[in-house]
């Protein structure tokens, strides 16, 4: 196999990337020359060394202090009392751009595919469970399922809160999901920042 077909191969994993995309980036490649070649690959080699996991929301962030935890997450300006689940962190930072919600916010990792046997190998189910029970004990209140407006989104969400429902019985938690308005078959991160603002002040 030769370059064109390892890179290939490589970027037809990317999300969202079909074979015929794949290789019309790697012809993209070939006509930038080299200096851009090489900022692109430092940026690559040096991605996971500047970018931590948070401790508490799971998202990825650029860490330059040794925290353990976001800048969210830290932030004592934050509604400490609301937790916004998403499947990802592209749908988190969609939401923080409306700038209509002052939570915060737990990443899941994934979907759950529907039919899938072990769903608690998709999102982190054990993560989600100790945060939750953690956060419940001192000031959450009220945790919004945001997900896609898709069939697999909408099967993650019955997932995750058949996952809380004895949590949220014991702490007494309230579980709202986002308004209608997002249209079907809409994922979270196309939606528009009015339509998100809207889901939001209408959630249930
Ligand atoms: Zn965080």
């Amino acid at each position: 196999m030769n370059s064109i077909q390892k890179l290939t191969e490589y970027f037809s994993e990317f999300p969202g990337i079909g074979p015929r995309q794949a290789r019309r980036f790697v012809y993209y490649l070939l006509t930038r020359n080299q200096d851009s070649l090489h900022e692109l690959t430092h940026l690559i080699q040096d991605l996971k060394k500047d970018i931590k996991v948070c401790q508490s929301c799971f998202r990825f962030f650029q860490d330059a202090k040794q925290h353990p935890v976001c800048s969210i997450c830290e932030s004592t300006s934050r509604d400490h009392t609301v937790r916004m689940i998403v499947s990802r962190d592209t749908d988190l930072e969609s939401i923080e751009k409306t700038k209509s919600f002052n939570g915060l916010y737990f990443v899941l990792g994934g979907t759950v595919p529907i039919l899938e046997k072990n769903p608690e190998s998709r999102v982190r189910s054990k993560e989600l469970l100790k945060m939750i029970e953690h956060e419940a004990e001192k000031e959450l209140k009220e945790v919004i399922l945001a997900m896609n407006a898709t069939p697999e989104g909408e099967n993650t969400g019955e997932y995750v809160e058949h996952l809380l429902k004895p949590l949220a019985e014991k702490h007494t938690l309230k579980i709202s999901h986002l308004g209608k308005g997002i249209s079907t078959g809409t994922e979270l991160e196309y939606s528009d920042a009015d339509t998100l603002k809207n889901a939001l002040k209408n959630r249930y």
